[in-house]
């Protein structure tokens, strides 16, 4: 059983979270229902997951397929919940994870995407996904370099089923969360130079950017997802509640 404790916590740190985000919002002209949260999961227990989902938060990120794989079996059931996957892929996975996911923030090269395409025509799917892209140029990160997307572009436009619907990054962990500003303005300004070229039929609306320690900064700078792990789950002690 879970402790009201827990519930009551996570219904704390939710409603700050949310009231960050309309600050950034109104700091920034826009309005909090474009930005759309992606609960982050992959350290949270079973039960803090359902405390989330029955407070309406629906749409959770997991960075591993297997895990992803097993809780959508076990979270599986009336309350509807969309699973997202915002860690690398393996190409051996595409089959198991497409069916589980509503939008894969992590398409990190040509030879994935085209994996992915393949496979969703072989099963009649249409799966969305974000590219995801390496700005500050880390080596330890995953993701297209600019360059390399815009190198792509033509070619990554000829896929049939993929429907690609923005872009994804991380920034680099900094101590100010301006210093983050300048990797999320890049990427926004990537997309724009993207769907210039994209003639009309993809818009890449989404812009998936910004964690718990950044969200604000990345709100600013136009996010539409923004994937919050730890500052939804802060304070809660591991183990003990069980699931
Ligand atoms: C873990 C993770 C997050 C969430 O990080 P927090 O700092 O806990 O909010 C966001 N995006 C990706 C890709 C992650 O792996």
């Amino acid at each position: 059983m879970m402790t009201e404790r827990t519930a009551s916590r996570i219904a704390e740190n939710y409603d700050r979270f949310r009231q960050e985000v309309g600050t950034a919002c109104a700091r920034s002209g826009r309005v909090a229902s474009d930005v759309k949260l992606v609960a982050v999961t992959k350290y949270a227990e079973l039960a803090w997951v359902r405390a989330l989902a029955a407070l309406g938060v629906v749409d959770l990120g997991e960075s591993r397929p297997q895990q992803l794989c097993e809780r959508s079996e076990q979270l599986a059931g009336p309350q509807l919940v969309r699973w997202h996957l915002i860690g690398h892929l393996q190409r051996n996975k595409v089959r198991r994870v497409l069916p589980a996911v509503t939008l894969i923030h992590s398409v990190d090269s040509l030879r994935l995407i085209e994996r992915i395409d393949a496979m969703s025509q072989e099963l009649g799917l249409r799966p969305r996904v974000l590219l995801e892209v390496n700005l500050a140029g880390e080596t330890a990160k995953h993701g297209f370099s600019a360059e390399a997307l815009r190198a792509a572009w033509e070619q990554i436009l000829d896929y049939q089923a993929v429907q690609v619907e923005g872009l994804m990054t991380m920034a680099p962990k900094v101590d100010r969360p301006d210093e983050a500003r300048s990797v999320f303005r890049r990427l926004r300004e990537l997309r724009d130079a993207l769907a210039d070229r994209a003639h009309g039929d993809v818009p890449l609306a989404e812009l998936s950017m910004g964690m718990s320690g950044d969200f604000a900064t990345a709100i600013e700078e136009g996010a539409t997802l923004v994937r919050i792990g730890s500052r939804l789950f802060e304070g809660l002690p591991h183990g003990g509640d069980g699931v």
